[in-house]
């Protein structure tokens, strides 16, 4: 899909646990956005020359709008101006851009997705689509970090899908974990250690911060997955 010049006017705008600001943009010209689950898009900040890249989070069956999961604690320009940003404002971006997209099927009977902080909004966007659109039956997986029991949002959603495909399961991973946490904590590395004997036939999709990218993937390339099969986005 050749990349294009958008504007679209923010339609909805939710601050998350006072962390994550969650936006909604309809697409006013073009009125339709043709996309890839995985894929990003290129935000014009004004005032600023370089763009700031968001992956975008919704299914792009709903290819009338766009949705976007910021981190707003970097607090620099990028996250500073779409935390600004009220219902009604018009921004304009650039789209759709990235190979983070799921590989051809059947080379990947098995899918695994991990996610850090707001990694979890292309791999939301993969597996809306893979589910609710798509209907795949592959297993797939969804391994989740965050750092604190007061980041925890989506949950329920997540456990939804979990309870309607039963080919699909959700496992939040807490690096700071409070007691008795029933969950894993710690590195999502150690908890794919933990929960698989096998990694073989089996797609792996990352996303989200340099170290849990190099972590992850230092441990599946150790255990014998081909490179082929570790396809990764890296935020910052
Ligand atoms: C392909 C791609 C897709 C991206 N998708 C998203 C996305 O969907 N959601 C999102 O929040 N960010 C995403 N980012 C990061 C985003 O582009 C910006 O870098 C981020 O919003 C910070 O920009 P800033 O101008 O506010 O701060 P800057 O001044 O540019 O950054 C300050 C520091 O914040 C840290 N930082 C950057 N991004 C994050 C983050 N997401 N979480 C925590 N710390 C961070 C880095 O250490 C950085 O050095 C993506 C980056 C890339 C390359």
């Amino acid at each position: 899909m050749p990349v294009q010049t958008f504007t679209a006017k923010v339609s909805d705008h939710t601050l998350i646990k006072d962390k994550f600001q969650y936006v909604t943009f309809e697409l006013i010209e073009p009125q339709t956005l043709n996309f890839q689950a995985g894929q990003y898009l290129m935000m014009n900040v004004p005032g600023m020359a370089a763009k700031k890249s968001y992956s975008i989070a919704s299914n792009p069956a709903e290819n009338y709008k766009v949705e976007i999961l910021v981190d707003v604690s970097p607090q620099g320009d990028g996250s500073l101006y779409l935390q600004s940003l009220n219902p009604g404002e018009t921004i304009s971006f650039m789209a759709p851009i990235g190979r983070f997209v799921l590989a051809p099927d059947p080379t990947e009977p098995k899918l695994v997705f991990v996610a850090t902080g707001s990694g979890i909004s292309a791999v939301r966007s993969i597996i809306l689509n893979l589910l609710h659109t798509q209907h795949d039956l592959r297993p797939l997986s969804l391994h989740w970090g965050l750092r604190y029991p007061q980041d925890i949002f989506w949950e329920q959603d997540f456990f939804l899908l979990h309870e309607s495909f039963s080919n699909f399961t959700f496992d939040l991973v807490l690096s700071r974990p409070p007691e008795n946490w029933p969950l894993c904590s710690g590195r999502v590395t150690d908890c794919l250690k933990k929960h698989y004997q096998s990694l073989a036939n089996t797609g792996f999709y990352l996303c989200g911060n340099k170290p849990m990218i190099e972590d992850v993937s230092q441990y599946l390339l150790s255990q014998g997955v081909s490179e082929t099969h570790i396809h990764h986005e890296q935020f910052y």
